[in-house]
């Protein structure tokens, strides 16, 4: 191994993304050296790449990013007993801190001092992480690289999906991204009846009928409640996952559901978004918001899920070489991609 490795960094404040070399990271005792096979490109990264304020306020100029991938354990901490050079594997991008009443009492996905590997901490697009033990997900050699590098979303998609219950219900998804999407192949997957997904992006939707046995529905040429009636559903939708980060699409949902329906609230608005209290009161509805994935359980669950069949390999429309890594952010950045993957071999 040299002392120096590719990596792509957000070197300057402002649009882009640069390659750098910076030398192998050193690792702690409780950390292994993860070997970049796979990585994909995530909205964040996109977000990072324009650096809107959310960006320029968070991430520190000179950051290696990046935060879906998979690899090989190459090098093991003397405190990481657990693990193994050889290894294949992913990690859960939150770092935890160790001191809140969250963490000690176990609830590590609700830990207020939690920092983002990509985001605070360097990254995944390098040829090496340097990754805590802790954050390790061992992954079956039967799991596809590709699969492997885009578990971070497909577990957004997993912890917001596997919120309530879906079995026999009909399901409203909004936003038809990446998240949005594989949550549609999740629903099926578990057995909801109907998954209706919307969105105002044709490409988005036509992907989605691909990736998974959904009805599109492009929101700017078709009623919801049109839908409805064409399904031969008489009184809305039993749970709602709002995944586009739009206030109308989330007007819209509230509008749709049952009584006592369920929203698990996933996209993340630019700002404040105006919500019909009263009409949540008078309908008896139920809101979780959803952060990141529940360490380790949805993890877990990822992985019994790909084991018996969930099937989201549609969802990657890109692959090239760490080289061309610009073309992947273009494409990306054009509306008219699902998962990009950037290969590192
Ligand atoms: P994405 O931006 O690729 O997808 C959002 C989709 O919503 C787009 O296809 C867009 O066309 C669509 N949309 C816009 N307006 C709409 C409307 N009125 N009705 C229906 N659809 C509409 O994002 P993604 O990567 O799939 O992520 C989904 C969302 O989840 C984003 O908002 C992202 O920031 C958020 N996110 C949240 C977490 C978390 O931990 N809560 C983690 C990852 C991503
Ligand atoms: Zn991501």
């Amino acid at each position: 191994m040299t002392n120096m490795m590719k990596t792509l960094v957000k070197a300057k404040p402002q649009e882009g993304i640069w390659m750098e070399q910076r030398p192998v990271p050193q690792i702690r005792g409780d950390e292994v050296l993860i070997k970049i096979k796979k990585t994909a490109i995530c909205g964040t990264d996109v977000h990072i790449y324009n650096w809107d304020d959310w960006a320029a306020k968070n991430v520190p100029i000179g950051l290696v990013t990046g935060h879906e991938y998979c690899g090989e354990i190459v090098e093991v901490g003397k405190h990481a007993t657990h693990l193994k050079v050889g290894q294949y594997v992913t990690g859960e991008g939150h770092v935890i801190g160790q001191f809140s009443r969250n963490a000690r009492a176990g609830r590590f996905h609700l830990a207020p001092d939690t920092k983002g590997i990509g985001v605070n901490l360097p990254g995944a697009f390098a040829e090496y992480l340097a990754l805590p033990a802790f954050n390790v997900i061992q992954l079956p050699a039967d799991i596809a690289e590709d699969i492997a590098a885009i578990m971070d979303p497909l577990g957004n998609a997993t912890h917001a999906t596997l919120s309530f219950d879906l079995i026999g219900e009909d399901v409203l998804i909004t936003g038809a991204g990446p998240i949005g999407i594989m949550a549609g192949a999740i629903a099926k997957h578990i057995g909801a009846r109907h998954v209706v997904i919307t969105d105002v992006n044709q490409y988005r939707l036509d992907l989605a009928a691909k990736v998974a046995d959904v009805h599109p529905v492009n929101v700017a040429k078709e009623d919801l409640k049109d839908v409805q009636a064409r399904l031969k559903m008489t009184e809305g939708f039993d749970v709602g996952l709002e995944m586009s980060g739009n206030g109308q699409a989330l007007a819209q949902m509230v509008d749709n559901m049952i009584m006592g329906g369920k929203i698990a609230l996933l996209g993340i608005p630019g700002g404040p978004v105006e919500v019909d209290i009263p009409k949540l009161i008078m309908n008896a509805i139920t809101i979780k918001a959803i952060y990141g994935r529940e360490m380790y359980e949805t993890w877990y669950k990822m992985v019994a899920m790909l084991e018996s069949g969930l099937d989201v390999s549609t969802i990657i429309t890109h692959h090239y070489g760490i080289d061309d890594f610009q073309t992947g952010f273009d494409a990306m950045r054009s509306g008219q991609s699902g998962k990009v993957i950037l290969d590192w071999g």
